[in-house]
């Protein structure tokens, strides 16, 4: 942001004070835009976490290869976001992808460009990303505040934290949240913010698991061979989404890329109908054409097992979910085995906790904010980040959605703070 944009946000000598609660990504961008403006304007940036450090999921986040965001072209890159497109396009309007890597650059870290479009710092770490963005904070003037949980409002509008030296209350000229959602807990982000903010009469959407896997009823002797392994490449369909990729067994059901990426449909559907059946195509480069002429082919004496494995190529996990789904009558029948390698229906029973989820949907709806988040019935506090009631797959689209938002915040606050003081003052 340029230092013209927001000018003389504070002209007086009394500095204004910023609690932004909440050091992810979100937060911690929110304190950006707050200090960047707050060396000219005697403004004061105090960050608080309850944690005894910032950024722990997003440190996690960076543990398998950080994705910041995705190169595709904008329209579908916005589609992401699904039902809340139209509230995330303004906020990637003013900071979306290549605003993103600007910025990433400015911090001294390149990005690149994967095979999937997807976007990564070269070194695909997030630690010295978060280093050199915490150094240049500081820099800037924000306080850290850390094992500082914040725990709501006492009655005159103060902000109340537990502290290692008990309760503390300080009063701000505008707060920002940016508390996460609820999965993870142990990072930071427990939802318990939720119950606070509804006590306040601010509409939030309950957090459910966004990303998740699912469990399965595996019989005993499918889990105890195969969990841990993938099953790839194979094809999911669902409710009109279809896609190759590749999923993990675990001891409770499934989980993995091409699990998260259906997700949300599929608990939507669970939670409509009390179960979802997906389908899987075993052999996506095959047509069921072909599939059906090599497993009809006459296999002699041979076990049908083994028939699959020379004709169809499919052995191992692959035909043992054949086993674990099917009848015996559908596995001894060429064309209905045949049918179900194409198509095999596997039963999802429940998601896995919102705890064990890449991250979560629901949170304060965009219904109770306005368009600078900041919320309709408690002038001066605005929120941001994945406590947002918005979900979007893995591929950086969370990430790059939590930046928009907390530098929306930021900038939000700042203009709520110029209009403030321009207020004519008034008489008691
Ligand atoms: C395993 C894993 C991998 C991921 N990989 C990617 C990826 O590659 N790309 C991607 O885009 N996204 C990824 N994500 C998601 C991404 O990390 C999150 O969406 C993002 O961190 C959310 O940012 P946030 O700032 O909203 O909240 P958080 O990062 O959750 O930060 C919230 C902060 O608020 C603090 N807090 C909460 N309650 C209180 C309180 N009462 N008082 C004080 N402080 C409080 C917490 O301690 C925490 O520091 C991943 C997530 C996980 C779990």
């Amino acid at each position: 942001m340029s230092p013209h944009q927001i000018n003389a946000v504070n002209s007086s000598h009394t500095p204004l004070h910023v609690a932004v609660i909440g050091g992810g990504p979100a937060g911690l961008m929110a304190a950006e835009v707050l200090s960047r403006e707050g060396a000219h304007s005697n403004i004061k940036v105090d960050l608080f976490d309850a944690m005894p450090s910032v950024g722990r999921k997003f440190l996690l986040a960076g543990k398998g290869g950080m994705n910041l965001t995705h190169s595709e072209a904008s329209t579908l890159f916005l589609s992401r976001y699904g039902k809340r497109q139209a509230f995330i396009e303004p906020l990637l309007e003013a900071f979306g992808p290549d605003d993103l890597r600007l910025w990433v650059q400015e911090l001294g870290i390149d990005t690149f460009v994967g095979s999937s479009g997807r976007v990564f710092p070269t070194d695909m770490k997030a630690a010295p990303l978060l280093r050199a963005w915490l150094h240049r904070l500081r820099s800037t003037g924000v306080s850290f505040h850390v094992r500082h949980r914040w725990l709501g409002w006492t009655a005159d509008g103060a902000m109340r934290f537990a502290s290692p030296a008990g309760e503390v209350t300080r009063t701000f000229d505008a707060v920002i949240l940016a508390l996460g959602g609820g999965s993870w807990a142990r990072l930071g982000s427990d939802g318990t913010w939720v119950p606070i903010l509804q006590s306040r009469q601010i509409d939030v959407a309950a957090l459910k698991p966004s990303n998740c896997g699912f469990n399965v009823a595996w019989s005993t002797h499918f889990r105890e061979r195969f969990v841990g392994q993938p099953l790839k490449s194979v094809a999911l369909s669902f409710a009109g989404f279809e896609r190759q990729g590749e999923f993990v067994v675990t001891e409770t059901g499934v989980e993995g890329s091409l699990i998260y990426a259906a997700s949300a449909a599929i608990r939507d559907a669970i939670e409509a109908s009390g179960c979802a059946r997906v389908l899987l195509d075993l052999t996506p480069g095959k047509s069921l054409e072909r599939v059906i002429k090599e497993v009809a082919h006459p296999r002699g004496s041979r076990s049908m097992s083994s028939h699959l494995q020379s004709r169809a190529g499919i052995t191992g996990i692959k035909a043992s979910l054949l086993r674990e789904v099917l009848s015996s009558d559908d596995f001894a029948d060429p064309m209905r085995l045949a049918a179900s390698i194409k198509a095999l229906p596997l039963t999802l029973l429940s998601p896995r906790p919102l705890d064990e989820a890449i991250s979560s949907a629901g949170g304060v709806t965009f219904e109770s904010m306005d368009t600078r988040l900041m919320l309709k019935a408690m002038p001066g506090v605005f929120c941001a980040g994945e406590m947002l009631d918005w979900e979007a797959p893995t591929g950086g689209y969370l990430l790059t959605a939590c930046f928009a938002s907390g530098r929306a915040a930021g900038l939000g606050a700042l203009a709520w703070m110029t209009r403030k003081h321009r207020e004519p003052a008034r008489c008691g």
